[in-house]
């Protein structure tokens, strides 16, 4: 992928340019993506000329939005490498999608003595959940360690699982390092002691070709607007089996078989797991992002999207090692996920003096106060690249951060 395709990519995403009209060197993809035009347009024709509820109307234009609502759930679960669409549960996001496994499958599942694997550089919404779920249970968390580059380490995994450990939930891709996990190895693992293995995949779906099998996960969740999608959607899968067996999270329209005072009864998943009117435009709207990131990434595939953002991050880090003031975090090879810190400078005035310069950074702890607790800074800067980065983007990123350091001197 050379910069004139991604110069002509830059075109399809209106956010990417300044007020003024000047180039907006957007490296904050990590926390959400900017939304192509075809995004865009999808959702504003979903709210416009098409828009009527799902499932229930039996007019036209209701019986042609439930199409469309169900035509995405297939175009998920097509994208994830899913055996079946109802194997994809439709959640407000990844926040939601670990809540509802921890408050369907947790409660179900987890008692006094019981524990839950986690890792040091977790996301907020991959602990805090389990810390809820673990109040109510008894069950107890443990805390893998990294390695010392930055990757969860596996063979501390390994050694540290019992029969006691009912579920692992790690991050298959950071947001913070960009480390990979290894995830197959990881769930041999959880496996083997017959426990569950969530993989948090917010980083890895936009990046990374994902196949639901080949991972051998049992849950994995994302969020579409990382994935150039809206916000207020995001993806739980598991296989059927398993959310057949898990009780409804939420209650309300849509989730039910039959409602009597007495007694009421359920419907099978996914619709077990969506009570309420959906979020009928955002999928539709998804639909058209994963076609669009397909379209873009060609016969290559998502391995090409994802080279090309690893050589960026990679990039970055061999210009980043020649500024003396900078310490690196984080694992040589990564995904397009940069994290940083400049001696004697907040990452929040670095981060204040790009946006002068029409660079966006993020600045901060990330979501991820465990990580940075062990890393042993309050916050880091970090750039984080998407299908549209290209060197453009690292060279205002180099001449902000030369322009800081003269202004720190
Ligand atoms: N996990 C990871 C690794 C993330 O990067 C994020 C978003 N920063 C989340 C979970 C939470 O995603 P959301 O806020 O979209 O639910």
């Amino acid at each position: 992928m050379n910069e004139t395709e991604t110069l002509s990519r830059k075109a399809d995403f209106p956010g990417l340019v300044t007020a003024d009209g000047d180039p907006w060197h957007y490296l904050d993809t990590a926390a959400t993506a900017q939304k192509p035009r075809a995004v865009i347009d999808a959702m504003a024709r979903a709210l416009g000329e098409d828009y009527a509820t799902v499932h229930r109307g039996v007019y036209g234009r209701s019986a042609n939005m439930t199409l469309g609502f169900e035509a995405a759930r297939k175009r998920v679960a097509r994208f994830i490498g899913a055996a079946s669409e109802n194997e994809v549960v439709f959640v407000r996001g990844a926040t939601e999608g670990i809540n509802l496994v921890a408050q369907s499958w947790g409660a179900a599942n987890l008692k006094e003595g019981d524990r839950i694997v986690l890792s040091q550089l977790e996301h907020h919404s991959n602990i805090v959940p389990w810390q809820l779920i673990a109040e109510r249970t008894g069950a107890a968390i443990d805390v893998c360690p990294l390695t010392e580059n930055g990757l969860i380490d596996l063979d501390a995994l390994e050694a540290m699982l019992t029969e006691r450990h009912k579920i692992v939930a790690l991050a298959h891709v950071s947001n913070v390092l960009g480390s990979i996990l290894g995830a197959q190895r990881a769930a041999r693992a959880a496996h083997s002691v017959g426990a569950k293995l969530l993989l948090d995949g917010c980083q890895s779906a936009p990046r990374m070709r994902l196949d639901m099998d080949e991972l051998d996960c049992d849950f994995f969740v994302f969020s579409g607007h990382k994935l150039y999608g809206p916000t207020g959607i995001g993806v739980l899968w598991a296989r059927e089996k398993l959310l057949d067996a898990m009780p409804p999270w939420q209650g309300g329209g849509a989730m039910i078989e039959q409602v009597a005072f007495e007694q009421s009864t359920y419907a099978p998943p996914p619709q077990r797991f969506e009570a309420g009117t959906p979020m009928i435009c955002e999928a539709i709207a998804l639909h058209a992002a994963i076609d669009y990131v397909e379209k873009v990434a060609g016969p290559g595939g998502m391995e090409g999207l994802f080279a090309h953002e690893s050589a960026l991050a990679a990039k970055t880090r061999a210009a980043l090692q020649s500024v003396n003031s900078v310490r690196l975090l984080g694992p040589e090879k990564s995904a397009g996920i940069v994290s940083f810190v400049m001696e004697g400078v907040h990452p929040h005035d670095l981060g204040t003096i790009l946006d002068e310069e029409n660079v966006a950074i993020r600045a901060g702890h990330h979501c991820a106060q465990p990580l940075m607790a062990h890393l042993g800074v309050p916050a880091t800067a970090r750039a984080s690249f998407g299908l549209y980065s290209d060197e453009s983007d690292i060279d205002a990123l180099l001449r902000g951060i030369e322009r800081t350091q003269k202004i720190f001197a």
